[in-house]
């Protein structure tokens, strides 16, 4: 690097960006891709191309507008978003968080989030200047309800995540300790549901119980990961105000085009859902069965604990099976590949490799 561009960054960017690593993303080319729990089903073809001639007449040269409006009502339809409640979009839930921590950014606040969790609820308070405290799972992954309420009571943070079903554990937490915490919070509660399609409960019929209570979905894991589309639903005056943040464009007409396709065909990606579910159990009964601890999922991964993983990790990569190796994330994840459910044939062959890894 040129010396003048060398000072420039070391004065001009900020010293702990300096420092952070980039979000690595795992290059999948040739993989069978189990590693991001994405819907490994595309659109059948006749729906693929259908779509095709539908984006052909976007108009390219506008700013984003009324079709943007038209998607906030598919979803409020497809959501069945209570009275009172708001919607916003997101490009991906992952800008949601980020808009969060920008929205709350009040000098000293604390992000707060059971951990293992998702990296980006750290990240968006890093990024933002915040202070993120994580509070521990128990060793099967439950709620720690008095860790929880001490560290609420302690920190009194401005945001907390539960994600319901967490990642990368799958599970659901038990509903009386969510209520306590949510109860205890001084500050925002998010209930973040990415992985809702493939999940035996929801928070959505008691959300307007609670003013402070945000719930936030996704479609990538309903089948449209690389359209980004996250949207957070809670009372109409807090959407409001964390609405002031976003980007006024921050979701392409494309985008809105073809999720609101694809909710016009929500059946198929229903039955995608249904498929993956009875795969999820088949991939845990075969795991059980090689001896393996495979926790219960209501999402579409599995977390699963081998001899030893960074051996079974590259012996899956050798056999073009690419999974995500957590077992260095937390201390409670020792031992853990996080396994995304794919399509059956797609599983059986993550199975053979697996067992040959052991
Ligand atoms: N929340 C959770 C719990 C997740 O696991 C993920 C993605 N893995 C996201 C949010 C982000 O989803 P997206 O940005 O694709 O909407």
């Amino acid at each position: 690097m040129i010396a003048s561009l060398e000072k420039l960054i070391a004065a001009r960017i900020r010293q702990d960006v300096q420092g952070m690593h980039a979000y690595a993303v795992q290059d999948s080319r040739g993989m069978v891709k189990l590693d991001a729990m994405e819907n490994p089903h595309r659109l059948p073809a006749p729906l693929q191309k259908e779509l095709g001639e539908r984006l052909a007449a976007v108009a390219l040269n506008r700013y984003p507008g009324e079709r943007i409006e038209d998607l906030r009502t598919a979803l409020a339809r497809h959501a069945q978003l209570p009275d009172g409640c708001a919607l916003m979009l997101g490009n991906g839930s992952d800008e949601l968080i980020a808009l969060l921590a920008l929205a709350c950014d009040v000098p000293g606040a604390t992000i707060l989030a059971p951990q293992p969790g998702f990296v980006m609820y750290a990240m968006s308070a890093q990024l933002q200047g915040l202070r993120f405290v994580g509070v521990d799972l128990t060793p099967d992954f439950e709620l720690d309800g008095k860790a929880m309420l001490e560290a609420i009571a302690l920190h009194q943070p401005a945001i907390v995540y539960l994600a319901y079903p967490n990642n990368p554990t799958a599970n659901l937490w038990d509903d009386a300790t969510i209520e306590k915490i949510v109860r205890a919070a001084p500050g925002l509660v998010v209930i973040d549901e990415a992985y809702q399609p493939f999940s035996s409960r929801s928070y959505l019929d008691r959300l307007a119980q609670h003013e402070h209570v945000l719930l936030m979905r996704t479609l990538s894991k309903f089948g449209l990961a690389g359209v980004r589309i996250g949207y957070m639903m809670g009372r109409a005056e807090l959407i409001a105000q964390v609405d002031k943040v976003r980007p006024p464009y921050n979701v392409s007409v494309l985008n809105a085009e073809a999720a609101l396709f694809a909710l016009e065909h929500e059946d198929v990606f229903a039955a995608q859902a249904a498929d993956l579910k009875r795969e999820r159990e088949r991939l845990q009964e075969a795991l059980k069965d090689m001896g393996l601890k495979a926790w219960p999922s209501d999402a579409n991964m599995i977390l699963v604990r081998v001899p030893d993983p960074a051996r079974s990790f590259e012996g899956l990569k050798a056999r073009k099976v690419l999974v995500k190796n957590v077992s260095r994330m937390h201390p409670l994840l020792a031992g853990c590949l996080r396994l995304t459910v794919g399509t059956a044939e797609e599983n059986t062959q993550l199975l053979a490799a697996l067992r040959s890894t052991l």
